[in-house]
């Protein structure tokens, strides 16, 4: 499927809405790289005719764009696409579309056409571009639509997009992943790593700082795999979106400890407009594990690197993923994580209990440790991050840091809520315009967020 003939679907489905006025709603689970599909699945179906809302109820479209990357998001799925019987069963007309990683597995999208007979589609993880053409399949063929497809070796340009925030955005500058580490289904359901031209980057860029994004995230499941036209990498790439003009904040996600380098820190502190945050997934601090799981860097490199980025920017947020119980980790593998995080001191983690994942190298390793002790270490680890992300926050009290507004804060003592370059939450009580770079003095912390006041 090419851009022109998806417009040329698009259109065809815009006439027929022409004159209804059609509801749809998009349901996400998973990373942010399902975020940014989701963009896109919504700016199609905005410009097929559908106005957008978050009542599944009243739709005349559900999209749910789904996760693999553990069974914990595959259950929470299977369970909404579950409660869609009752809206379908209240509006036979409703179209519901399942697409995304989970469905780009064989088993999963059988089990769909099998299980869930109300279900009227199932694409995979190509569903921004081929959504139209199914949708207009649905409309038109009156019939249920399984249309899973190897992942796309290439990326369509120019698909539209519909962005929640005018002040944050994700732009994607490769898609895919050839690292197999061996608990993940990525590769599997995203296929091989391709990148976006430089030029196109840039050209997005250029548009979100001008119409007011301060703050970009270039998003790939390896950024540090980027290559792009003429060999343009990761630094070199993230130089030239830094160098654009204008007040933004540029980061990326995620980076490879394998392959982050020091030209890749020296970049990002030579540039004022490379936000201070380094998210670096060490996943565990066993040499043996991260053997096991096939991530060929050590403990000691990955320490070496987070030594390297903080003597360049001493205040530089460092954030990390941790899996807690792989296949065969014992107590000493695991204190050798619990070491690591207390000697790094990162200022968050996104911990996650080992999910075994169908046809990963990792789901047929011997795993004798039990569900029990896997869920003890996690509160174990939790416990010890904690307290160091509390003791981080306790000593920013009475500092002061230069926050994006990014949006309304919850309640009438804090009216606005931002983030620090270092991607920290911030509650913010005070006056001040959402897009607006300002100075706030940090008056009050917890483990998880600080507050403070507009100067
Ligand atoms: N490409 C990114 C993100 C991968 S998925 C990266 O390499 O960092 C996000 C996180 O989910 C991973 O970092 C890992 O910590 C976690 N994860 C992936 N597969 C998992 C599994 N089978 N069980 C538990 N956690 C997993
Ligand atoms: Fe999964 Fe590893 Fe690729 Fe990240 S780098 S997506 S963890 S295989």
């Amino acid at each position: 499927m090419d851009t022109e003939t998806n417009r040329l679907f698009i259109k065809k489905v815009s006439e027929i809405n022409t004159a209804l006025s059609p509801k749809a709603a998009v349901d996400t689970y998973g990373c942010q790289q399902n975020e940014s599909d989701s963009e896109r699945i919504k700016g199609a179906l905005i410009e097929m005719g559908y106005a957008l809302t978050d009542s599944e109820a009243e739709a005349d479209v559900v999209v749910v764009n789904t996760c693999a990357v553990r069974e914990h998001a595959e259950q929470r799925a299977l369970g909404n696409i579950g409660a869609l019987t009752h809206t379908k069963r209240a509006n036979k007309n409703q179209i519901i579309i399942i697409c995304g990683c989970m469905t780009q597995q064989d088993h999963i999208a059988e089990k769909i056409k099998k299980s869930y007979p109300y279900v009227t589609a199932v694409l995979g993880t190509d569903a921004p571009i081929r959504l139209a053409e199914t949708l207009y399949r649905c409309l038109t063929e009156k019939k249920r639509v399984f249309d899973v497809r190897p992942p796309m070796d290439d990326i369509p340009e120019g698909l539209p997009v519909f962005r929640e925030s005018g002040v944050k955005a994700w732009i994607p500058i490769m898609y895919g992943c050839e690292n197999f580490c061996s608990y993940c289904v990525v590769p599997y359901v995203r296929g091989k790593e391709r990148s976006r031209p430089p030029e196109k980057i840039l050209e997005e860029a250029r548009g979100l700082i001008e119409s007011g994004c301060r703050d970009i995230t270039l998003l790939g499941q390896n950024v540090n795999s980027y290559r792009g036209a003429g060999d343009t990498d990761f630094p070199e790439l993230f130089s030239m979106v830094c160098s654009l003009e204008g007040d933004f904040l540029v980061r990326f996600m995620t980076s490879h400890p394998k392959d982050a380098t020091k030209r890749l820190i020296d970049a990002m502190a030579s540039s004022p407009r490379a936000a201070r945050h380094l998210h670096l997934p060490v996943q565990s601090g066993s040499d043996r594990v991260l053997s096991l799981m096939n991530r060929k860097y050590t403990s000691a490199s990955y320490e070496e690197l987070i030594r390297y980025a903080r003597e360049k920017m001493p205040d530089i947020t460092v954030t990390s993923d941790i899996i807690v119980g792989f296949p065969g980790e014992t107590e000493e593998d695991f204190s050798q994580t619990l070491n690591l995080c207390d000697s790094v001191g990162f200022d968050a983690i996104f911990a996650f209990i080992y999910s075994k994942r169908e046809g990963t190298p990792a789901a047929s390793m011997p795993d004798d440790v039990s569900r029990e002790e896997k869920g003890a270490r996690f509160d174990r680890l939790m416990a010890l991050q904690n307290a160091v992300s509390a003791g981080k926050h306790a000593s920013l009290v009475g500092t002061r840091a230069r926050v994006l507004i990014d949006g309304p804060g919850g309640n009438d003592e804090y009216p606005l809520s931002g983030r620090t370059g270092g991607g920290r939450l911030v509650h913010i009580s005070g006056d001040a315009a959402v897009g607006s770079f300002r100075e706030v003095e940090i008056t009050s912390a917890t483990s998880w967020t600080l507050s403070g006041r507009v100067l």
